[in-house]
């Protein structure tokens, strides 16, 4: 296989349900051991995406390509059993009346040496061989999810499938076995779309995501860029919250309480909105309330009011009226500070962590 050769590719698919577009000129690419989310809320075409690559939907348009071949475009279609594609699902869906060794031989081809064989070898891969002659209702959650796993695995797929896999587990598993089963599937060097709608999933999981909305893909990149870098205010905000900081544009600079924030190439009378994340807002405690009255807006620092403070575990959530202009702001701080309300404290921003948008 060349190098330039796609595990996966999906080209300007569009699908439309009574004129409506669910998943409107996506397009893919996964290489062999990549992850991509696809992530974005309820509704905006993650699972219709899935469907079309699967084969159990059928698109209007576009093209899907394994290994370099087509498996569907608008005029010819592999059927899904036809396409070497793995799929996992949230209720894991084994077969109830047959045991757990069966349940993984069950779409494998051969003697039935040979598949009960392969079938011990993923069983033992996700450390569920003792419980081969159990049956699923005979199995926890996790159980089944590492069953429905193997199952998965066990036909060597070149693509996986999976939605919202982990989303019917208790937290307390979810993070080993979605562990576990990225290692499983990057080793198995299978090209992976993991549909999710939890941020932290997909940053956990991802190499690429594929941050969609009302069908449409509108960022796509490395975690650390789409979290960093976000395209739009909504994007940033799907991923945590955010503040933001409203300004006027004039000779492309934008007053705030921290001083001027540029706006490359916005017109003069633009509204804009900066946002920052929480975590970027800092409390100088060092500095205490103290400091020149009023503020000198150096860039960095601005002087406000503690309205809230509310301990959430690992940090505190501060809430913090600016004495520039009376608007509120949220910041993060180690949980060992929780500042009673009233304190007059400094504030300082990142600035490399702010983002400039004309408001929406
Ligand atoms: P997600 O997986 O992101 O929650 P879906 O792909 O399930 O979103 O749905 C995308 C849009 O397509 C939604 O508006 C949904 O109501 C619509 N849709 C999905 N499947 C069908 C269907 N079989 N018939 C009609 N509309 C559908």
């Amino acid at each position: 296989m060349a190098d330039d050769i796609y595990r996966l590719e999906v080209q300007d698919l569009i699908r439309s349900y009574s004129g409506r577009a669910a998943v409107d000129r996506v397009s893919l690419q996964v290489m062999p051991g990549q992850v991509t989310c696809l992530l974005g809320p309820s509704g905006c075409g993650k699972s219709t995406t899935l469907r079309c690559v699967a084969g159990v939907d059928r698109q209007d348009s576009g093209r899907i390509l394994v290994d370099g071949e087509v498996v569907c475009d608008g005029s010819f279609s592999v059927p899904p059993e036809g396409r070497p594609i793995g799929l996992i699902f949230q209720d894991f869906a084994l077969f109830p009346h047959l045991s757990v060794v069966d349940n993984v031989a069950f779409g494998l081809r051969g003697s039935r040496n040979a598949k009960r064989s392969r079938a011990c070898e993923v069983l033992d891969r996700v450390q569920m061989r003792e419980f081969a002659d159990r049956f699923p209702h005979e199995l926890s959650g996790g159980e089944q999810q590492r069953v429905a796993l193997a199952r998965a695995i066990a036909p060597k797929p070149k693509v996986m499938l999976m939605d919202e896999p982990f989303s019917g587990l208790d937290n307390r598993l979810r993070d080993g076995i979605r562990d576990e089963t990225l290692e499983i599937l990057k080793e198995e060097g299978a090209a992976v779309v993991l549909v999710t709608h939890e941020p932290d999933e997909a940053m956990r999981m991802a190499d690429e995501i594929a941050l969609m909305r009302t069908g449409r893909i509108v960022q796509q990149g490395a975690p650390y860029n789409v979290y960093n870098a976000p395209v739009d205010r909504a994007a940033a905000a799907f991923f945590s919250d955010i503040n933001i900081i409203r300004g006027k544009v004039r000779g492309a600079l934008t007053d705030t309480p921290f001083g001027q924030f540029l706006a490359p190439g916005v017109p003069d009378g633009t509204e804009v909105e900066i946002v920052i994340r929480p975590q970027h807002l800092k409390i100088d405690f060092d500095r205490g309330g103290k400091g020149p009255n009023p503020t000198p807006r150096d860039g960095t620092a601005a002087r406000g009011t503690v309205q809230r403070a509310r301990f959430m575990g690992s940090e505190s959530l501060v809430e913090m009226r600016m004495d520039y202009d009376g608007s509120v702001l949220t910041a993060t701080v180690p949980s060992v500070f929780l500042p009673n309300p009233g304190k007059a404290l400094w504030l300082m921003i990142r600035r490399d962590r702010c983002f400039v948008f004309p408001k929406a």
